[in-house]
């Protein structure tokens, strides 16, 4: 049972550490540099039990597959860099619904994946956006 827990806590630590949406390979990597005997089984129970609970969201892309995030944020997008592989977290919506569907349709949600290079895969300046590891 003791170790269960510093299982979780490794699990819930990576996620404390890192704001952008994370892959479940990234989670098992991270995590494996505080509790080195983590497996990918336990991985992905934690990250089952703790979507159940609320406090992580699955994020799915199409070609990416599915990605975990803290839940309770606002509204968002997410940038997913062909390079890296890393998602991203996108402040807020910039989209301008008003006219994007033909009269008689009523929008009331919508998904958008953003995708291209990330800061660190270009050799910008700004390497530590959603403080990627
Ligand atoms: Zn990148
Ligand atoms: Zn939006």
């Amino acid at each position: 049972m003791k170790r269960v827990t510093a299982q979780r806590t490794a699990i819930e630590e990576v996620f404390n550490q890192c704001e952008r949406p994370l892959a479940v390979e990234e989670i098992l990597r991270q995590g494996r540099e505080s509790v080195p005997s983590l497996n990918i089984a336990t991985v992905y129970r934690t990250l089952k039990v703790l979507t159940e609970k609320g406090w992580l969201v699955k994020v799915y892309h199409p070609s990416f597959g599915t990605l975990y995030e803290r839940s309770g944020k606002a509204h968002h997008h997410h940038f997913f860099c062909r390079e890296c592989n890393r998602a991203y977290e996108l402040p807020g919506c910039t989209l301008i619904l008003d006219g994007a569907a033909p009269a008689g349709f009523i929008i009331e949600d919508h998904e958008v994946y953003l995708s291209g290079r990330c800061p660190a895969c270009v050799g910008a300046e700004i390497i530590d956006y959603n403080a990627a590891p």
